[in-house]
């Protein structure tokens, strides 16, 4: 089932390339992070996110049933409040005439499975490199799973891979045990790496993890991969896991001549890392994975999102000596990790300000001992402008 075409016959009868309303374009649509519309607003993304209205409590608009709200990519663009509005309330006029239609042919195309392949669902995509960008950095993300049983408790992608779920009538199970793989995803890689212009791609951003434990079986990213080693053009490529199990891919990261990658590690101390993670990577796990990236020659980064308890020093020391670089980003919301944070031990760090003035202390920390710490999408290496070798 196609739903980025689904979600774009609630707009019907415009097509990607109209206005919807005066100076705001129809640019697209995505299943990346939940089920979201792709505007364009003087040449800047716009995305409006669907979602069944029994969801959500806020939305700037409705229609009979679902629920619209807007975003900027990544939240990093100011945009006017009312045109956020008018532009949720456009989306919601046209899918008001048309939400039966589509709801229906969603459902037609529904294939009933029997109970044990409900949590992990095989299902094959026609499209996969999704173009993406923050302050005129472009990039694709890459997700041959979507959703995750690694499951870590704070996981920002549940609401939305969630809310997919929902409709499309699939059961509602708890966050962690439940991922489709795109078990064609090394073919269609390998056909859109030979037709798009180049662009670093980045791996599972938000929706899953690419070394999850089904990896083992299904090697869909090793395969996508191998696709990318083996395309005639160079694509610069990210790749960040929370698992040991790319370890098994160490050799041929290492032949890709662009690569980077790493882990995230949200802390040094295992203990919390085991309250907030259990089926994550063990911390002294992670940490042999950034060293084990080094010796083969691929650069190692590590992404420090969200900041958990633990010493700030003890962290800086240990990614010193084995990330060449580190991105630092905060807490987006308790979700499923409420109880965790609600502990004493921990129920500070969850607010605003500790998460910033731990930020602030860790890129200190890491600034006196010479890592260089970046905030963007991409690391510097991958930034026009500021590594001569980036892509144009
Ligand atoms: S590994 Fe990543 S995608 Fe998977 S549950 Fe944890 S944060 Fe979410």
């Amino acid at each position: 089932m196609d739903l980025r075409a689904h979600l774009l016959a609630l707009l019907a009868p415009h097509r990607v390339g109209d206005p919807l309303i005066p100076g705001v374009v129809i640019a697209g649509a995505s299943t990346e992070l939940g089920l979201r519309l792709k505007f364009e607003v003087d040449g800047q993304p716009l995305w409006v996110d669907v979602d069944p209205l029994s969801r959500v409590e806020r939305y700037a608009a409705r229609s009979e049933r679902l629920a619209f709200g807007y975003r900027t990519e990544g939240e990093r663009q100011s945009l006017d409040p009312q045109l956020g509005r008018r532009i949720c309330e456009a989306t919601a006029a046209l899918a008001r005439a048309n939400e039966g239609r589509v709801l229906a042919a969603v459902e037609e195309e529904r294939v009933e499975l029997p109970d044990r392949e409900l949590r992990v669902r095989r299902v094959t995509t026609d499209a996969l490199l999704e173009r993406t960008g923050v302050g005129g950095v472009d990039f694709y993300t890459l997700s041959p799973y979507v959703g995750c049983v690694i499951g870590c408790k704070f996981c920002y992608a549940q609401v939305k891979v969630g809310a997919m779920r929902e409709l499309l009538r699939l059961p509602q199970l708890p966050w962690g045990s439940y991922v489709d793989a795109r078990v064609n995803a090394h073919e269609v890689v390998a056909r859109e790496l030979a037709a798009l212009p180049v662009l670093p791609i980045k791996f599972c951003p938000v929706v899953s993890d690419p070394y999850q434990a089904l990896e083992r079986r299904e090697r869909l990213t090793r395969r996508c991969l191998e696709a990318i080693r083996d395309a005639p053009r160079v694509w610069p490529t990210l790749l960040l896991t929370r698992s040991s199990l790319v370890l098994d891919d160490l050799a041929l990261l290492a032949q890709l001549p662009r690569a980077q990658a790493g882990v995230s590690i949200p802390t040094i101390d295992d203990d919390v890392r085991a309250r907030f993670e259990p089926r994550a990577a063990p911390i002294p796990a992670r940490l042999e994975i950034l060293a084990a990236l080094r010796r083969a020659g691929v650069p190692s980064i590590a992404v420090v999102q969200p900041l958990l308890s633990g010493s700030v020093d003890a962290l800086a020391d240990a990614l010193a000596e084995r990330a060449d670089s580190v991105s630092i980003d905060i807490l987006r919301g308790e979700l499923g990790a409420a109880e965790e944070f609600a502990r004493p031990e921990f129920r500070e760090s969850s607010t605003d300000r500790w998460q910033r003035d731990r930020a602030r202390a860790l890129a200190e920390a890491l600034a006196r001992r010479g890592v260089p710490v970046w905030s963007t999408e991409l690391p510097p290496a991958f930034m026009p402008g500021l590594d001569p070798a980036a892509p144009r």
